[in-house]
């Protein structure tokens, strides 16, 4: 049924990088690289806010301009995917060899989950034919609330009342 997608392969992401920067005459900086591996490297997937706060963890100092400038740079080369699911900024993924995937999303502490579906990818291209269209790609995102927060949401109810303690017991 779903499953997840297999992780990103860092190192071999971090060779493409280098390379797409070689092939475009665009020197592959310590920065440049250091901000590519905190997306790569991450296994989640990253806001701006945290690849500046993991910068700042491994000592690299990295301006902000250097920052959207290499993901800019990274979209290009098609090694990360940018997504907006609605949270006020973008979050980025490693996605060269992943596959497609598709998004679960919390709609209260924001946390991300992955699921490949078959049956979602048969359907997409249907949808897309019942309209005339040819299927080229598609993004499907849910949002709920996840596991953790439903059990948050259970433990934080009022305490049952008497009647309620009495019937459980
Ligand atoms: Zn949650
Ligand atoms: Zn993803």
């Amino acid at each position: 049924m779903t499953n997840a997608p297999p992780p990103a392969d860092g190192p071999a992401l971090m060779e493409a990088f280098r390379r797409h920067l070689h092939d475009r005459g665009v020197p592959a900086t310590q920065q440049r690289q250091a901000v590519a591996a905190t997306v790569f490297f991450a296994g989640r997937h990253v806001s701006v806010g945290d690849i500046e706060r993991a910068l700042l963890e491994r000592g690299d100092r990295v301006g902000k301009a250097t920052v959207y400038r290499t993901l800019e740079l990274l979209q290009s080369a098609g090694l990360i995917q940018e997504h907006d699911f609605g949270e006020g900024f973008k979050r980025y993924e490693p996605l060269a060899a992943r596959g497609y995937h598709e998004h679960l999303i919390c709609l209260r502490c924001g946390r991300v989950e992955e699921f490949a579906n078959e049956r979602f990818d048969r359907m997409s291209a249907l949808i897309a034919e019942e309209h005339g269209f040819h299927h080229h790609h598609h993004r499907w995102e849910i949002y709920g609330i996840c596991p953790e927060c439903r059990r948050r949401d259970r433990a934080a109810r009022p305490a049952s009342t008497p009647l309620e303690r009495g019937r459980a017991r």
